[in-house]
């Protein structure tokens, strides 16, 4: 899948954000083959602290679709999938995963993070096969978590 598909498919994530515009972490699993969108998610941590936007995601496409072949999905995130979600994208078999803002940016400005890269996740995986693919649409992606910054100071 080529630079601007990928453009599109963060654009729908940011799109997401509305639904968690405080905390906008929010993500859209697509098929690579057929370029359709078979699940969408945000965070929901105020529900439980492990519904990260990727994890709604991923539970969602389960709900839905649990017999699709996984390796062929793409997942989209507005930010870098934390060790957690990283974690759960090798576990579900995802293919390949792009994401807009760092964690690195995200620690700059402030939030709670774990500094460990998806890539050194997914690197640390040898049995699975997971693409990182980061800074797609970033500039939009960072501003979406400054401006929740200013909204929330002190996060
Ligand atoms: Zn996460």
């Amino acid at each position: 899948m080529s630079g601007p598909d990928h453009e599109r498919y963060i654009r729908r994530a940011i799109e997401l954000t509305t639904n968690a515009p405080d905390l906008p972490f929010a993500a859209v699993i697509v098929h690579r083959g057929t370029g359709d969108v078979v699940a969408e998610g945000w965070n929901k941590s105020s529900e439980n602290p492990t519904l990260h936007g990727e994890i709604d995601a991923i539970n969602n496409l389960i709900a839905a679709a649990p017999d699709l072949d996984r390796s062929e999905l793409v997942l989209y995130t507005t930010a870098e999938p934390c060790p957690m979600c990283q974690g759960a994208i090798l576990w579900s078999g995802i293919g390949a995963v792009v994401f807009g803002a760092s964690i690195r940016f995200l620690l700059d400005i402030g939030w709670r993070q774990i500094d460990v890269p998806a890539a050194e996740v997914a690197r640390r995986a040898p049995g699975c096969k997971c693409e990182v693919v980061g800074g797609v649409l970033e500039a939009e992606c960072n501003e979406l978590f400054l401006t929740a910054s200013r909204a929330a100071p002190g996060r």
